[in-house]
């Protein structure tokens, strides 16, 4: 599949994502995910980036296309892909747009997860994420805690919270969500390529997507 999942920080995207690729092995792309790693691992990518970060607005989009645009030309890619947020801005869908042509690529399918802000507030402080970059798996204190308190089930490295899950950066994150990424519904609505799925259930929108896409 070749999808993009729109929504608010704390919609589900990484979960859903996760379950994706296990239905047809998709690669997932997280630029959130991918500059975490370059802020971890103190590329000059991730220099640039760590401050927009802490600070939960947008990095500028010309290092994400770039960034983008190295990652979409990987080979793993023609096994399909999730895009998971990515595109954040309008110049990003239009430059994403660009690429997708030259690289020859058609999108299935644009998917909306719609979620209310307080059931986001609460996900996202409540969030805890492996810090091993090769696993990031996510918790939440109170409907998924770790068996044992602050170390991941799955590799044993300790679980943390983001520093950008802070709740003035939560706020911040949402407010970039609302001015700059929520016109991208309308953006793909008018194309006749959105398909909005309340996202309460991680399980029901991945079976929404998977049948809107055998139909
Ligand atoms: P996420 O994990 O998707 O919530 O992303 C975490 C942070 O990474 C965001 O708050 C932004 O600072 C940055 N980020 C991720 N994706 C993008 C993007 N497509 N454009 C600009 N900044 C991004």
């Amino acid at each position: 599949m070749r999808i993009i999942l729109l929504g608010s920080p704390g919609a589900g995207k990484g979960t859903v994502s996760k379950l994706l690729i296990a239905y047809d092995g998709s690669v997932h792309i997280s630029t959130g995910d991918i500059l975490r790693n370059a802020v971890k691992a103190g590329t000059l990518l991730g220099k640039k980036a760590k401050d927009y970060m802490d600070r939960g607005a947008l990095v500028p989009d010309s290092l994400i296309m770039d960034m983008m645009e190295e990652r979409l030309k990987e080979p793993d890619c023609a096994r399909g892909f999730i895009l998971d947020g990515f595109p954040r801005t309008i110049p990003q869908a239009e430059e994403l747009e660009k690429l997708l042509a030259k690289l020859k690529i058609d999108i299935d399918l644009v998917v909306n997860m719609e979620i209310g802000k307080e059931v986001v507030l609460d996900r996202l402080t409540t969030r805890r994420t492996c810090s091993n970059s090769s696993c990031q798996a996510i918790y939440n204190v109170k409907t998924m805690p770790t068996k044992v308190a602050g170390i991941c089930d799955k590799c044993g490295s300790p679980v943390i919270q983001r520093s950008d899950e802070t709740e003035e950066a939560i706020v911040n994150r949402l407010d970039t969500y609302n001015k700059q990424t929520a016109p991208l519904i309308d953006y793909y609505g008018t194309k006749g390529m959105l398909k909005t799925i309340e996202a309460a259930s991680s399980e029901t929108v991945v079976n929404t997507i998977t049948k809107s896409l055998k139909a």
